[in-house]
């Protein structure tokens, strides 16, 4: 079931819900595209109609973040959860790794993709990863032939948002082969150990904002979404 939060339709699911559809693309019929809005692009959507058009093509969206579930509870259309972005990765490896599905990672600065590879062969033994590249390219079309040369049939798409989601749906047709794409932000900087997740206890809290906020105070303009999304959820009626 979806919940429309601030124009944005998300998927209602927990974890293991968004696993099951996730591997329910694999076994279907075309280029399915996943999203993840976290509460600061949630914001752009709501003021973008462009954007929130876009994002709203999405096969599946996940409520990337604390500020999206608290948004959903004030809005009253509550969501069963936070399901982040990177869990969903992380977890879809087992499933590639079981099932024998080729990934291909794009995004990151140059170096960061080849480390993360090497991570998730580590969290999930078995796991074929038929290439990667960076996330600072000019042409896009030799990276979707790149990407079709190497048989891809998931694609982990990390280029920060909107420019991924622009360019999974832009090419989605081009990309046969593949059956799931997901716009992951700066998830392979997470999985490379580039960028340190918060502690779980400060996860649990919902506190991992706070937390990236210390790392990178440089974050605080687009942050400041966030406050401006609760409010705006708090106190629209849309
Ligand atoms: N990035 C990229 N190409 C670009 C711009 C950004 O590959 O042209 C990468 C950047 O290196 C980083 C990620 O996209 O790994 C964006 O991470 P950020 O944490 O800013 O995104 P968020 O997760 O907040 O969307």
């Amino acid at each position: 079931m979806k919940q429309d939060i601030l124009g944005l339709k998300f998927d209602n699911v927990t974890m293991e819900e968004a696993l099951a559809i996730g591997e329910g693309f694999l076994s279907g019929d075309h280029p399915a595209v996943v999203v993840t809005p976290n509460a600061e692009i949630g914001y752009d959507a709501s003021v973008d109609d462009e954007l929130r058009a876009l994002l709203n093509q999405a096969d599946l969206m996940l409520p990337d973040g604390a500020g999206v579930v608290l948004a959903a509870k004030l809005r009253k259309t509550p969501l069963k959860g936070k399901v982040a972005g990177i869990d969903f990765a992380r977890n879809m490896l087992s499933v590639f790794a079981r099932r024998g599905t080729k990934l291909y990672l794009l995004g990151s600065k140059p170096g960061v993709a080849e480390q993360a590879a090497e991570k998730m062969k580590e969290i999930a033994p078995g796991l074929v990863i038929c290439g990667t590249a960076d996330g600072y390219f000019k042409d896009e079309a030799p990276v979707i032939e790149k990407i079709n040369a190497s048989g891809a049939e998931a694609l982990f798409v990390c280029l920060g948002a909107p420019k991924q989601e622009k360019f999974m749906f832009a090419h989605r047709e081009e990309l046969p082969a593949v059956r799931l794409m997901a716009g992951l932000g700066g998830s392979l900087d997470g999985f490379a150990g580039n960028v340190k997740r918060a502690p779980d206890w400060m996860i649990k809290c919902q506190l991992e904002w706070f937390y990236r906020l210390c790392k990178e105070p440089k974050r605080i303009g687009r942050m400041m979404r966030l406050p401006k999304y609760v409010f705006k959820a708090a106190g629209t009626r849309r």
